[in-house]
């Protein structure tokens, strides 16, 4: 286990993370395009392991999830399925180093027509 520390881009919201997880992920589907700006990248932990300075403000994007913001800079910094227990941090959120790597991509199929993804080999 270590802690992760974070912040949104004005630092109103910091975070700490009391983890092993080690892999990002990305995901390329429609939602989390248009909500993040292109792809996002999270790390997904139980949400009773995070402490916030603040807790960030609340878009609820359907009856089931939310998404965590920053109501200064607008910054995207989780989204969470309520009842499960975890939460997806948004992975460029954390200081670094981080000791994070980039696991496979989800939803490739979904990706925007703009760009490509390069075949994932994993880091060692
Ligand atoms: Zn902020």
């Amino acid at each position: 286990m270590r802690d992760l520390s974070g912040a949104c881009l004005c630092g109103a919201i910091a975070l700490q993370v009391r983890t092993d997880a080690v892999e990002a992920r990305e995901c390329h589907c429609t939602q989390c395009r248009r909500q993040s700006g292109h792809v996002w990248a999270f790390l997904t932990v139980p949400w009773d392991a995070v402490e916030w300075s603040v807790a960030p403000a609340i878009y609820q994007h359907s009856d089931k999830a939310d998404r965590g913001f920053c109501a200064e800079c607008g910054s995207y910094v989780y989204w969470r399925e309520r009842d499960a227990g975890t939460v997806d941090l948004s992975a460029g959120l954390f200081d670094q180093p981080t000791g994070l790597h980039l696991g496979p991509p989800s939803f490739t199929g979904n990706k925007g027509d703009y760009y490509q993804v390069s075949p994932w080999t994993p880091s060692e």
